[in-house]
């Protein structure tokens, strides 16, 4: 009887999206609906999202409230075990600078106010210089828009969307995937095989894996990648002097770019990328000869050129004289670091990957299974998360159409739009990374006088900030 009564419910769904449009529905996919999950037993699930790091939690949040897949069976499995979290007094070391558009999905999600009730801190500031020249950019806050972004630290960010996913999602720790089979058209299920023997069974895959995905192994799908043979050093800092703190701060320097990033008043997220052999040798100083070398970092003048110094000088009185006023923008002298909290060092290493599908029949890639960039903009899980609010417009969409949620057909859309924006992001990282990594003369030149010319260009600088957003 249930059974009866649902199979009349979806088919009322689907006559009135017909109805609503005014047009025949037309599709020829094999459709999957949530009865057939009922038929197919236990181990059956219409949705398996294999991966429970920021991505993958993101992902079950979005689908498990969506109401347009409200009858959907939806399993996350993770490898690690349940860890029982508690906000601790000092800051994590992994953080993220969360964007906008980030912001914008986790407030549709309910995920925003607890983030903000747990810890985050609004960067009302960002200024970036290089070791070279006198060169910099600076981004401020636009009053109607609000923040430029928040650095939140991971653990808090995965919390906050454990905490709003619906009962209704399955969430299994320490279960760890040992493979898939795929299958090769959208006529067949996927099934996944879990260490110490059980399998499950799914009409859609996703695969949230991280960078060394399994599920993006097992499609076959090509990978470009490359290594920038550099590490990301992390630490949480101790602020010589309390100040408001709403400043994030990057400087580029030959060997890669170090930034602070701010989490109070007195704390603030280092991210340093720098050569693999230099952070090895950064890793072994003590805590207080490391806290030295930060501060030469950041504050060493020896690498900056004089020709470089005094042409840029010229330059910048040229384009005061052309757009008085534009050129305005102070620049404000980044804070003393008096030490790092105790043992918070640590060190990734830094890549670029980027799967040439995202899609294949019954599976697809998120977050770092599909695209890893360097850490310089921040970008990273921002991407993954823009690729979430991208998945859930289009599986709801599949629905409204009475489509199956496997077929090619409706992930091709995901790919296709995805792609667009982290092709685009990930191509500007990976050139700025680029143009930062030489001293050769001309382009420190060309660099240094780019830089500065955007920074008094309103409207550059606007378009800039726009994609960073998403
Ligand atoms: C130094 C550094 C600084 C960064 N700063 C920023 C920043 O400021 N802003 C930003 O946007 N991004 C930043 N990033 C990038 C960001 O950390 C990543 O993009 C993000 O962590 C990716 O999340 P994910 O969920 O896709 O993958 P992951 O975090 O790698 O999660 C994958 C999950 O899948 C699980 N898993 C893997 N294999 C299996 C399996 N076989 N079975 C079951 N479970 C499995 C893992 O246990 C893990 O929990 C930074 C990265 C680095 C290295």
């Amino acid at each position: 009887m249930v059974l009866l009564w649902r199979k009349c419910a979806r088919l009322l769904e689907k006559s009135s999206t017909w109805l609503s449009k005014g047009r025949p529905l037309f599709h020829c996919d094999r459709h999957f609906s949530s009865t057939d999950s009922l038929e197919r037993g236990d181990n059956y699930y219409d949705i398996v999202i294999s991966g429970g790091g920021m991505v993958g939690f993101a992902v079950a949040c979005a689908l498990g409230q969506s109401n347009r897949l409200s009858d959907r069976k939806i399993l996350l499995l993770e490898g690690a075990p349940k860890k029982d979290w508690q906000l601790p007094e000092e800051f994590g070391n992994r953080v993220c600078a969360l964007n906008r558009n980030t912001q914008n999905l986790f407030m549709k999600l309910g995920v925003w106010d607890t983030i903000t009730n747990l810890r985050a801190q609004p960067i009302r500031r960002m200024q970036v210089w290089e070791a070279c020249s006198e060169a910099m950019i600076c981004f401020e806050e636009n009053p109607e828009e609000g923040c430029l972004a928040h650095i939140v630290e991971n653990d808090v960010i995965l919390e906050a969307l454990r905490s709003k996913i619906p009962d209704r999602v399955q969430v299994e720790y320490s279960s760890k995937v040992e493979g898939y089979s795929l299958p090769k058209s959208i006529d067949g299920l996927v099934e996944i095989h879990l260490e110490g023997g059980d399998s499950v069974t799914t009409e859609l895959l996703v695969g949230a894996d991280g960078v060394k995905s399994l599920v993006r192994q097992a499609m076959g799908t090509q990978y470009l990648s490359w290594d920038y043979d550099q590490m990301g050093i992390v630490a949480t800092l101790q602020l010589s002097e309390a100040t408001e703190n709403f400043v994030a701060w990057q400087r580029f320097l030959a060997t890669g770019p170090v930034a602070l990033l701010p989490l109070s008043h007195d704390r603030s997220s280092l991210v340093w990328s720098t050569t693999k052999e230099k952070a090895k040798s950064l890793l072994r100083l003590s805590e207080e000869d490391f806290t030295d070398a930060l501060n030469r970092a950041l504050w060493d003048e020896s690498a900056s050129d004089p020709v470089v110094q005094k042409i840029h000088e010229r330059w910048m009185t040229l384009v005061n004289t052309v757009a008085p006023g534009q050129g305005s923008d102070y620049r404000q002298l980044p804070p003393g670091i008096s030490g790092i909290v105790s043992n918070s060092r640590g060190a990734f290493p830094l890549g670029l990957g980027h799967a040439v599908h995202y899609v294949n029949p019954r599976v697809l890639l998120i977050g770092d299974a599909a695209h890893r960039v360097h850490p310089l903009a921040g970008q990273g899980v921002n991407l993954g998360f823009g690729d979430v609010s991208c998945l859930l417009k289009t599986l709801e969409n599949a629905v409204l159409i009475g489509s199956d949620i496997g077929s090619e057909r409706e992930l091709f859309r995901y790919e296709s739009h995805c792609q667009k924006h982290n092709v685009a992001t990930m191509a500007s990282i990976d050139g700025l990374y680029r143009l930062y990594s030489t001293t050769a003369l001309p382009i420190v030149l060309a660099r240094s006088l780019g830089l500065s010319t955007v920074n008094v260009i309103p409207f550059v600088k606007n378009f800039f900030m726009r994609h960073a957003e998403g």
